[in-house]
């Protein structure tokens, strides 16, 4: 170990022993200061923080012994090294009752004052470590115990920039997430928002290090160095806490932030579950709120036409009866519909649902939900055309599923496209990540969604606020269920929309058998 720049105080009346010790210490590159005297021994203890002092039993006013009591009267616990006479044993052994850590008999033998030297300044180098651990400790539990009262993002930002200020003097400070390469500031201090810089999440920021301050980006005018603190979960970086400094920190500074950080990083995350815990809950009383608004439409319909049919049935011409009949009818089933909706949401979501996985032909399972559709696209004049590739290879999917996903997606193409328009279906093979896949489109040239919406289109009971969506039937569910029915057969879905011109939804699933050549073949068929 190097000690040297360690500063020693030698204390002795005798001016050629002073200068001595003095001239072989400095000659080592120790920082030395003397003392003839107990009392300006004292003093200079005072004023300077010493590794080591070399003290002399016999002075005249101050001896020895009374600086040694005076510096534990004080708590000083700088490590002494007498000196005497060998043949005084016995005030060295007083000396070492009041605290000195070792002696060196007179005259000074320099083997041996190297020896002890380096041994008390090694002892009190530990000394000194485990002090300072044990002090990080303490404040950690503090520290702990305080972000233990709170499961609030911002006000753990607050406590690290207060912790953190406090351990490295910043001049101000920020915490933020990032965000793509942005950090987007929670909390600040010794700068005002208005003032803040825009901060980039380079490399620099995702590490614990310490730096010149940006010119152009600091949060302080006086600041020299920038302390960045990144605060990593499971190897991932949320959030980066930025210290604007006078002057740099100590090494001894940067392990305990380190240390802070992974304290920090628990509370996030113990934060973030508590915000997601509550996020679920506001969840799952909307989705009980709208459930109930879906079921109260069609109940109030079923009640009211039940109630006139019984008091004035008979009175009521026949077609007026068989008109409130299909109120009645269509109103219940729009419940039947929303019941297997739920139950569908249900089973997913409490990982009960059950696939069939098969090999599937693709066309087959088109083509028997676009002959379903045929006398509803009939109706509105529109034109379905299916292009499919020749002998498209066989799919792992849930023929079933693989049903209900089609049906959705060409529903909504013919209930979101107005009379006349055009729905096409295609698939083709893709290759992903994951391997060959089918992709199969569903294009309509429909109302399309509007930029604004397009974030919510998958999220359950979302339907725009548009008149067009307005007057057509729906539940806002049906996205939502394709979506983790697509996923739950390995499969990926995505749209692009514009609006007031049409959308195309399109979802892949994975393919079992190799296929050489794919040709697409138009055909319309309704
Ligand atoms: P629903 O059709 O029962 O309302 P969905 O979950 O299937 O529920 O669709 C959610 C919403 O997304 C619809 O209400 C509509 O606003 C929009 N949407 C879905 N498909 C289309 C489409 N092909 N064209 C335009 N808008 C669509």
């Amino acid at each position: 170990m190097d000690f040297r720049n360690s500063s020693i105080l030698v204390v002795d009346d005798d001016t050629l022993i002073r200068e001595l010790l003095s001239t072989w210490l400095k000659h080592r590159e120790y920082g030395v200061k003397t003392a003839k005297n107990g009392q300006q021994a004292l003093d200079l203890i005072e004023k300077h923080n010493f590794d080591l002092i070399l003290l002399d039993i016999m002075m005249p006013d101050m001896d020895g012994f009374d600086v040694l009591k005076a510096l534990k009267d004080m708590g000083n616990s700088t490590p002494v090294v007498v000196m005497s006479a060998l043949t005084d044993l016995k005030s060295v052994v007083r000396c070492i009752q009041l605290g000195a850590e070792d002696f060196l008999s007179k005259p000074i033998e320099s083997e041996l004052l190297w020896a002890r030297l380096n041994a008390s300044l090694e002892k009190k180098h530990f000394r000194d470590a485990q002090q300072t651990w044990l002090e990080e400790l303490k404040l950690l539990q503090e520290i702990d115990q305080e972000l233990n009262t709170t499961l609030d993002r911002e006000a753990i930002s607050w406590l690290t920039l207060h912790w953190g200020t406090e351990k490295t003097a910043a001049l101000a400070s920020c915490i933020g997430a990032i965000d793509g390469n942005q950090l987007h500031v929670r909390a600040m201090q010794g700068i005002e928002a208005a003032d803040l810089p825009t901060l980039t999440a380079d490399k620099q920021l995702r590490e614990v290090t310490q730096t010149l301050v940006p010119t152009n980006g600091r949060l302080h005018p006086e600041a020299k160095y920038r302390l960045t603190l990144p605060i990593h979960r499971n190897a991932i970086i949320r959030d980066v806490a930025i210290f604007d400094l006078a002057a740099p920190v100590s090494e001894t500074t940067m392990r305990f932030l380190k240390r802070l950080a992974i304290h920090i990083a628990i509370a996030m995350h113990n934060a973030q579950l508590y915000a997601d815990v509550q996020a679920a809950n506001k969840a799952k009383s909307n989705f009980v709120a709208m459930v109930s608004h879906e079921l109260k439409n069609p109940l109030t319909s079923i009640q009211s036409y039940t109630y006139l049919l019984s008091r004035h049935g008979a009175k009521l011409p026949a077609e007026t009866q068989a008109n409130y009949l299909s109120i009645i009818t269509e109103g219940a089933t729009r419940i039947h519909n929303l019941a297997l909706e739920l139950d569908d949401i249900t089973q997913i979501e409490t990982g009960l649902f059950g696939l069939k996985i098969e090999a599937v032909s693709l066309p087959d399972v088109v083509l028997n939900v676009v002959k379903m559709f045929g006398p509803q696209i009939e109706d509105k004049h529109q034109e379905l055309i299916l292009e499919l590739p020749e002998a498209p290879p066989l799919i792992r999917a849930d023929a079933k599923r693989l049903s209900q996903i089609l049906t959705n997606l060409i529903s909504n193409a013919s209930k979101y496209t107005l009379e006349n328009g055009r729905i096409h279906v295609s698939a083709q093979l893709v290759e992903t990540d994951a391997g060959r896949q089918l992709q199969i489109a569903v294009k309509d040239s429909g109302i399309g969604i509007q930029p604004e919406d397009q974030g919510r289109i998958f999220s359950q009971f979302f339907r725009a606020d548009d008149e067009k969506v307005a007057n057509v039937r729906g539940t806002g569910l049906g996205l939502n269920i394709t979506k983790k029915l697509v996923e739950l057969q390995g499969g990926e879905i995505g749209f692009t929309s514009e609006y007031g011109h049409g959308s195309t939804f399109f979802f892949t699933l994975p393919v079992i058998e190799q296929e050489t050549a794919v040709t697409a073949r138009a055909q319309p068929v309704a």
